[in-house]
């Protein structure tokens, strides 16, 4: 084969091979995501429940002081028992200490509502708080391996830039310029292998003289329908 036709197949291998590592660490990275937004997710439940709890204790804190006042209205009222003069007076009394009474009862059955709701709030919120430290915990196992998979990427990454750059020293620039400028718009498929005589990065059939030509490898042949450099595959790539 071409000496430089050789050099350009390898070449744009090792630029195929670097191309392909961002998606790979992409992948890694997004084996996170879903754990971070679940752990996100509960953090928001977890505020909201504790926010809901505040206020439930805020009104059990006022029926209190509520409770209170009609405790002393209640006292108030018994003692005025004493000083009462006529029927009149003692119906009115009486008819104030039953509402006061029936106040009271509604306060304490309205405290003993909050207490529940508190209760099984707070109940709910343990579990909401065990449910992200699980998840934490997970995340934190996860973060290692995809660290570890980052770095055994970059770490094989770095060694075909180090290839690359080798076989550049033995490079062509007017090679190198030219495979360059087909890249530009070929991306990762500037040098592509023809297969049943068509060329594999516009799938065109090339001519029976470019076809032989490819086959003989001794220069540098472009597919005449796209431009892409042409090579011919060796049996066990093709496996
Ligand atoms: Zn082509």
């Amino acid at each position: 084969m071409n000496k430089y036709l050789e050099q350009l197949v390898q070449l744009s291998k090792y630029d195929g091979k670097i191309s392909a590592y961002e998606p790979k660490i992409e992948n890694e990275k997004s084996k996170l995501t879903l754990f971070l937004q679940t752990a996100d997710s509960i953090s928001s439940t977890i505020s909201a429940v504790a926010n809901e709890i505040e206020d439930l204790k805020s009104k059990k804190s006022k029926n209190n002081t509520h409770l209170a006042e009609l405790k002393t209205k209640l006292d108030e009222i018994s003692k005025k028992h004493n000083s009462i003069q006529n029927e009149k007076e003692l119906k009115a009394l009486q008819l104030e200490e039953e509402i006061t009474k029936e106040q009271i009862s509604f306060a304490n059955e309205e405290i003993s509502r909050l207490d529940t709701l508190i209760e099984s709030k707070e109940e709910n919120l343990k579990e909401l708080e065990g449910k992200l430290e699980g998840e934490k915990e997970e995340i934190n196992e996860i973060q290692v391996a995809v660290d570890n998979a980052i770095e055994e990427l970059n770490k094989d990454r770095n060694e075909v830039y180090a290839q690359r750059a080798q076989l550049l020293e033995k490079f062509d620039n007017k090679i190198l310029t030219f495979y360059e400028k087909i890249r530009r718009w070929a991306k990762d498929a500037a040098v592509v292998p023809v297969r049943k005589q068509a060329c594999c990065g516009c799938y065109m059939k090339i001519s029976d003289k470019a076809y032989a030509d490819v086959l003989k490898a001794e220069e540098i042949v472009n597919c005449p329908h796209c431009g892409r450099i042409l090579y011919k595959e060796v049996e066990s790539e093709e496996a």
